[in-house]
């Protein structure tokens, strides 16, 4: 079965509030407020609404206020706002689609017109977040691909150096992964890689971030995090994969890190350095931690 989608009702009128309950719970799990900051409130906590009826005359913040606020939240900046309001005037409605609501309804309502225009923001919605997904995780894995580590690491790398933190990067490579595939086949090596991808989240702090970096690199961005801790991290995973198997088949990986020093100037430049470091654990032997201590 799968879940309902979340939908946040605010109106400062019970009445309108029942109205609108009543039309839409057997459908969707509801939200309800009666003031601006309550919205506010309920529009960021779990579960996220999918979509927000928002009135728009309300003592407090009314619904514009509250709409621009919205706006300048990460986690609600994308959810779709129907104005539901008695303001039947064109400048009203045309200030509240600028503003960015995706939708403008005026009562009394229709149930069947609110019911529509639901469901088509709705599924817009969900199109939309299915786009966002597939553009930032790698399909086979679920992990973040390429292009979010990028920015990802950009980001962290420049909150590290403002804040003086320690960041290490770890990128690992599954030792002879071509032998895999030439051996088993190539679905069986997906089925590895999978398998390493999960060693790798079962493993890992909600806070550290993963990609899958390409073929079977895998890079781990460890905020807050000095050499040494990162070494102990990269020592845990790479026994957990030599420790684990799957289709029958174990495999382990080569690791290198590097930390975050004077002489970096980019994201780039860190993963270059542990790129090297793998390049060593490679080298001299594989299935080994290496840290990257200059050139
Ligand atoms: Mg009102």
């Amino acid at each position: 079965m799968t879940e309902k989608n979340v939908i946040l009702i605010v109106d400062d009128v019970v009445v309108n509030v029942q109205v609108l309950v009543n039309l839409l719970k057997d459908n969707y799990e509801l939200k309800i407020a009666t003031d601006g900051s309550r919205a506010l409130e309920l529009a960021q906590l779990e579960p996220i609404p999918d979509l927000i009826l928002l009135d728009i005359a309300m003592p407090g913040l009314d619904g514009y206020d509250v709409l621009a606020e919205l706006k300048d939240i990460k986690v609600t900046q994308n959810i779709p706002v129907i104005f539901v309001t008695a303001n039947t005037s064109i400048e009203d409605e045309e200030r509240g689609l600028n503003l960015g609501a995706v939708d403008y309804i005026t009562k009394p309502i229709s149930p069947a017109i609110v019911k529509a225009r639901v469901d088509t923001h709705l599924k817009i919605k969900l199109q939309h977040d299915a786009l966002v997904y597939n553009a930032s995780h790698d399909q086979l894995t679920g992990l973040y691909n390429r292009h979010v580590l990028v920015e990802e690491g950009q980001r962290t790398f420049a909150r590290a150096k403002r804040q003086e933190e320690d960041l290490c990067a770890i990128i690992l490579d599954i030792d002879h992964f071509k032998r895999v595939n030439d051996e088993y086949g190539h679905l069986v090596g997906d089925k590895v890689l999978i398998h390493v991808a999960n060693v790798l989240k079962n493993n890992m702090r909600t806070e550290d971030f993963i990609a899958r970096f390409g073929g079977e690199e895998f890079v781990l961005i460890l905020e807050n995090c000095d050499a040494k801790a990162a070494i102990d991290k990269a020592e845990l995973l790479r026994k957990a994969i030599q420790n684990t198997q799957t289709e029958g088949i174990n495999v382990t990986a080569s690791f290198g890190i590097c930390e975050l020093k004077e002489g970096h100037e980019t994201f780039e430049s860190i993963l270059k350095d542990a790129d090297t470091a793998l390049y060593k654990a490679k080298q001299s032997g594989r299935n080994k931690v290496v840290l990257f201590r200059g050139v």
